[in-house]
């Protein structure tokens, strides 16, 4: 049986691991649009901040597939699923059969309908070529003498990357609509201390501020907000949230919502179909954060080998912000808008720490944790295993309680 994977990101990898595993031998075929074998979507960050060297952030060497006969075609595009005659055309004329398919296209960054988004220096940050572009006009800039840049989104990603533009010499702004950063994050109170951590790093915020319009001639010379300010820059990094990669899956018929619809065994509408991580929307969710495109792999790769055999149950959503000297990570339910939750708070401003735990009916349903990653580990663990922390209630977020204690 030939196992087809359309996507190479963390879905599809997952996905050809979990086959070869469960059946060594397996006949399994990757189709990729980059040039580039699997790699790892977060390390751009670093490389785009000259932390990292390109051949740092592959995850695997050539003998990885090999030893698994997972064959990957690189840079080849699929223009169509032809689903009653089970093939993929493919967009240098190919065409290639499949028993089992998975839909592992991901998403692309989402681009705000504004004037100017198509001019020299706007640019968005999903994958290697993105990161050398911006890369290299950074350094164009730099030579130039133009050291401003905006960052338009306050979101998780937007952040990194911005931290990651100052780290190569320019002064970034960042232009968040929201009042304040982070909102699925954090509360407004850790997000004010969050706001002042990254401050120190040199980064300058707009908070409430609309972009109207990207200025420039040649190239982006600055941002137009609706309140008629004008940030200038060079270079303008937009990380506006992403979208769904659904049009392959549209055109083939498949029911498509604002991603392909799956059950819980990760199938489509449509037979011998699979999808799974960003392009997949199970129970109207599209979180499109890896530890969802992790597990819905494994659920997929069982199910298309095995049918049947494994069931998704979603994923408690768990975010982690990784900007050197900060670490912010937020789980589950962290800002409950109904009764029956309770909430415990620890905030020093000097060191940067604002904790916060969410507790319903003596459990820990969610954590916002600022400034101290050594508590991340026993709270996830707390809230996976739902363990009932009500003696300990009062401790719980004192500096010298071990969280770990709870399960011994
Ligand atoms: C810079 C950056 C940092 C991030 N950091 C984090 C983080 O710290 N934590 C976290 O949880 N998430 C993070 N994310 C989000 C995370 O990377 C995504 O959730 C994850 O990549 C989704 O994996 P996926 O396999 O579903 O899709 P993708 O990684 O998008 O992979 C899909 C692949 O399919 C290819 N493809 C699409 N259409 C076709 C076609 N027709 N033919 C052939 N190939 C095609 C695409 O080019 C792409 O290579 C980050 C994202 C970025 C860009």
């Amino acid at each position: 049986m030939k196992s087809v994977i359309i996507g190479n990101g963390i879905a599809g990898i997952t996905a050809a691991r979990t086959i070869s595993t469960v059946v060594p031998g397996a006949q399994i075929e990757i189709y990729t649009d980059e040039p580039h074998p699997y790699y790892l979507r977060p390390r751009l960050i670093d490389f785009l901040a000259g932390r990292l060297r390109l051949e740092d952030i592959y995850a695997y060497p050539p003998e990885w597939y090999a030893k698994r006969r997972i064959v990957v075609h690189l840079g080849t595009r699929v223009a169509e699923v032809d689903v009653p005659g089970k093939r993929l055309l493919l967009e240098d004329g190919g065409k290639a059969s499949y028993d089992r398919l998975l839909l592992a296209v991901g998403s692309r960054p989402f681009l705000p309908p504004l004037e100017g988004i198509d001019k020299e220096g706007f640019f968005t940050l999903r994958s290697i070529e993105d990161a050398l572009a911006i890369k290299s006009h950074a350094q164009r800039c730099l030579l130039a003498g133009l050291r401003e840049a905006v960052l338009m989104g306050g979101g998780l990603l937007g952040l990194e990357s911005a931290n990651a533009l100052a780290s190569l010499g320019l002064h970034v702004t960042v232009l968040e609509r929201g009042r304040w950063l982070l909102p699925r994050q954090v509360d407004q109170e850790g997000s004010v201390v969050l706001q002042e951590q990254i401050e120190r790093l040199g980064i300058r915020f707009a908070l409430g501020a609309v972009s109207e319009t990207i200025l420039g001639n040649d190239g982006v010379s600055g941002v137009l907000l609706q309140n008629a300010m004008t940030i200038p820059a060079g270079l303008i990094l937009c990380s506006a949230g992403v979208r769904s990669s659904v049009d392959l899956a549209k055109r083939a018929g498949l029911a498509v919502d604002k991603g392909v619809l799956v059950d819980d065994q990760m199938r489509t509408s449509a037979e011998h179909i699979y999808a799974a991580g960003d392009v997949a929307e199970w129970e109207g969710k599209l979180p499109c954060i890896i530890p969802v495109a992790i597990e819905q792999a494994r659920v997929a790769a069982a199910n298309m080998v095995e049918p049947g055999s494994a069931t998704y149950h979603g994923t408690v959503p768990s975010t982690t912000l990784k900007v050197v000297g900060l670490d912010l990570t937020s789980i589950g339910v962290i800002a409950p808008q109904e009764e029956g939750y309770e909430e415990l708070r620890k905030l020093d401003r000097d060191r940067g720490v604002y904790e916060k735990l969410v507790l319903r009916d003596g459990c820990v349903v969610g954590a916002i944790l600022l400034g101290d990653r050594k508590r991340v580990p026993s709270v996830t663990k707390l809230i996976k295993r739902g363990t009932d922390v009500s003696a300990h209630r009062d401790r719980l977020l004192d500096d010298d309680f071990d969280l770990e204690t709870i399960f011994q």
